[in-house]
């Protein structure tokens, strides 16, 4: 289920044959999207798929060729009837990668700056800041200057900056690529338990496959402007419809009998009979790696090289034959 606990802000958001294509033909080719109340959404893909352009439709920072776009009960963008709701009307916050913070402004001051613009009263634009500062944690950094924080502070900051004007909807495009790999895995955790707390509907653009899956409700998969195939992190990842999805989320093995399966999917047989629902295999094994909890093991299976996981106690020795055994429910077969 969405998270809807917290206090249930969250807006619905409805794309309706939403483009936006440059000269080049790249962009944004027309995409139909629901995104429930409270829902994480990770919209997921290499550099160039359109991520950025869909986020930017989203935010109202640029305006489609074609479609709608619907933000709770509002209609926010219809080319068809010339509509167009700017992006400080949409009730929406947005933290960006590069979305540097005024260098010259306190921590309170970077904040409160939304409110400031929609003249907001000053002793409630004071109490919101301070909401939104304890929200990250920073409450004890509200008078410091951005270049007296950490890089993860100064995001936090710009999180806050977000949050301050009590959104709907919250719009993140890569906010954690520049940051360190210690952090960006804390503050994955920060920003979702943040979202799910206010009950914030969130759209968050990544390029980074482990981030997508552990933070989302559901992730759509986008390639070259198109949405390929969209669903739970689980369903992405055992049931990928499509060939590039099966490659971009994970390891795919072809079997020889058709299908495919992921490198752990795999479980070496020794002298024991496959069990009825599981299909059997056999490979040479050419070289075992131990990597802490399981073995990375790269077996030819149809003169083929392939890399299996394997949670066994001990190596395979190069040239040993094996049987291994997948179970038939862990095939799928993706669309070329
Ligand atoms: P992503 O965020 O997934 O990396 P973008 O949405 O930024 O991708 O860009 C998608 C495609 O549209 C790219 O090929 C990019 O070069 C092109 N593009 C983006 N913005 C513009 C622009 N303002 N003018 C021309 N082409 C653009
Ligand atoms: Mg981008």
């Amino acid at each position: 289920m969405f998270a809807v606990a917290g206090e249930g802000l969250g807006t619905r958001v409805v794309l309706e044959e939403l483009s936006r294509t440059y000269s080049d033909g790249t962009g944004l080719l027309p995409t139909d999207l629901v995104i429930e109340p409270g829902e994480f959404v990770s919209v997921l893909g290499p550099s160039g798929c359109g991520k950025s352009t869909l986020l930017r439709l989203l935010a109202g920072l640029d305006r489609p060729q074609q479609g709608r776009i619907r933000l709770g009960d509002e209609v926010v963008c219809d080319v068809g009837r010339g509509e167009f709701v700017p992006p400080r009307r949409r009730r929406l916050g947005m933290v960006f990668q590069d979305l540097a913070l005024w260098p010259h402004l306190t921590v309170a001051a970077n904040v409160g700056f939304p409110l400031r613009v929609t003249g907001v009263a000053r002793a409630e634009a004071g109490q919101r800041v301070a909401e939104a500062l304890a929200r990250v944690e920073l409450a004890a950094a509200a008078e410091k200057m951005p270049h007296q924080l950490s890089g993860g502070q100064q995001q936090r900051v710009a999180i806050a900056r977000a949050l301050v004007a009590r959104p709907s909807l919250l719009l993140m495009d890569e906010p954690l690529s520049a940051l360190d790999a210690a952090l960006r895995e804390q503050l994955r955790t920060e920003i979702r338990s943040l979202t799910t707390e206010l009950g914030l509907t969130t759209v968050f653009v990544t390029h980074d496959q482990a981030e997508a899956m552990s933070m989302s409700d559901r992730i759509v998969v986008m390639r070259a402007g198109r949405v390929l195939q969209h669903g739970s992190p689980e369903e992405l990842y055992h049931r990928p419809t499509d060939l590039f999805v099966a490659e971009f989320v994970g390891t795919f093995n072809p079997l020889p009998s058709g299908g495919g399966v992921r490198a752990e999917a795999v479980r070496v047989l020794g002298e024991t009979p496959a069990a009825p629902d599981e299909v059997t295999l056999s490979g040479t094994v050419r070289s075992s790696v131990f990597t802490g909890g399981a073995y990375q093991l790269r077996c030819a299976v149809d003169g083929v090289d392939r890399l299996w996981t394997v949670p066994d106690r001990r190596a395979h020795a190069a040239g040993t034959e094996l049987r291994l055994a997948v179970r038939a429910d862990d095939v799928f077969t993706p669309a070329a």
